[in-house]
């Protein structure tokens, strides 16, 4: 009989999100690969077995059995859209904003990114990874497992770089995929956007890349993203196509920040530029969506951004989803317009606003993110060669994740098969 490190054993619901490597589309979103009274068969903070605790108790000796009856068990979630490492707060913008003042506004008069940019380029990456590391212990104590860490509030080569590498750093037992956001906004000392676009195309972009390439991630498997802000008064559709196409060049994968405040029609030329994700798509039309959904191009929706902006009008989940297309949901942690680390929230958030079932919402925050930031082939369901990251909930329906809304459930949380935090810690 082989010996194992761990069996997770009598699992009320082990709820796998089984999904073969393959993005959820369409009706597959509302499968959850649910095992009742089931097991999860840990060894090297691997997956090597996931069935009903009466077939698996019997065929492995484990070091430990752990006996998590009356409990649900989850994949680790996965946020595949954050801005974590930053310095400072907005709170005066936000009073600001509650006083009529819009997000827009604000940005125009050198204020929002601009001011996490002031505040970020003045700390040192050592100051930078501190609070990097105490948002992300808030994040896994909902539940995250996975993390997508932007940078974009340095806006010169020196900051970004220094961002960057301090998510580089982090060390973290979480997974951490980092993007590059250089195209974010234009920062103060240069006249237009397009003259900053250059700048960052001529020398940012090289530079980061070439970071990259020194560290250790392209050796584990870790992709480093580009990620490129399209708006009135930021970056336009011809920016992000020049962007795009030094970043393919470069072997980098590519997302946008598209449609948060305006159409702006990008979303099918960065579909067809072969964008892993586009983001936001607050105000996509449904003959944009429906472009999107036929494509391999993941949509990420965050609609906590809204409800933090005031805006009750949310992007269109719905219609992505009965059009087959595939959808993950995101935090968008930043300081200015979402901040919220919390993913059980925007789940329950999601289900409310944006009518999808917890079941879609589910899959949304672990197979299809997890594919939104390409590393589904490691995380993102429970099945046989991933990695053990594992969220274990007070509970005995996966459902009271979303119902119970604001209400943490989790009670413990495994990172490669170690337990990382529990709520009795
Ligand atoms: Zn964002």
């Amino acid at each position: 009989m082989q010996t194992v490190d761990l069996i997770l054993a009598h699992a009320t619901q082990l709820v796998t999100c089984a999904c073969h490597n393959q993005p959820k589309r369409g009706a597959q979103m509302r499968e959850l690969g649910l095992i009742s009274d089931g097991a999860l068969v840990v060894h090297d903070g691997r997956i090597v077995a996931v069935g009903k605790t009466g077939d698996l108790l019997g065929a492995y000796h484990a070091e430990q059995v752990v006996d998590l009856s009356g409990r649900v068990v989850l994949p680790g979630l996965v946020d595949c859209h954050t801005h974590v490492p930053h310095a400072g707060h907005r709170y005066d913008e936000f009073e600001l904003r509650l006083q009529g003042k819009s997000y827009l506004d604000i940005l125009k008069a050198g204020g929002g990114i601009l001011n996490t940019v002031r505040a970020t380029r003045s700390a040192s990456a050592t100051e930078l990874m501190k609070q990097a590391r105490k948002r992300l212990s808030t994040m896994l104590r909902w539940g995250t497992t996975t993390a997508e860490l932007k940078s974009g509030y340095g806006l010169s080569t020196e900051a970004e770089s220094k961002q960057l590498q301090a998510v580089f750093a982090l060390d973290h037992a979480m997974t951490l995929i980092p993007t590059f956001l250089g195209a974010h906004a234009k920062p103060e000392e240069f006249a237009s956007a397009s003259d900053y676009l250059a700048y960052v195309l001529a020398d940012s972009l090289p530079s980061v890349h070439a970071l990259y390439q020194a560290s250790d991630l392209p050796q584990q498997g870790i992709p480093m993203f580009v990620d490129i802000f399209v708006e009135e008064g930021t970056f336009t559709l011809e920016h992000m196509v020049a962007y795009f196409e030094q970043a393919r060049q470069l072997g980098l994968p590519r997302k946008a920040h598209l449609d948060q405040f305006h159409h702006g029609g990008a979303v099918p030329v960065a579909v067809e530029m072969g964008a892993t994700s586009v983001d936001h798509l607050e105000v996509t039309p449904p003959s944009d969506l429906d472009i999107l959904a036929r494509s391999e191009t993941v949509g990420v929706m965050l609609p906590t951004v809204n409800l933090h902006l005031g805006n009750l009008h949310f992007a269109n989940a719905r219609h992505l989803v009965d059009a087959d297309g595939i959808l993950a949901l995101a935090t968008d942690y930043n300081p200015g317009s979402s901040p919220v680390l919390s993913l059980p929230f925007v789940m329950a958030l999601a289900c409310r606003v944006q009518r999808l079932l917890p079941s879609e919402a589910l899959n949304a925050c672990t197979v299809n993110a997890a594919h939104a930031l390409g590393v589904l082939d490691r995380v993102g369901s429970l099945e046989v060669g991933k990695q053990a990251d594992v969220v274990v909930l007070q509970t005995d329906d996966y459902r009271s994740l979303v119902v119970e809304m604001g209400n943490s459930l989790v009670e413990q949380v495994y990172l490669k098969g170690k337990p990382q935090w529990s709520a009795s810690f």
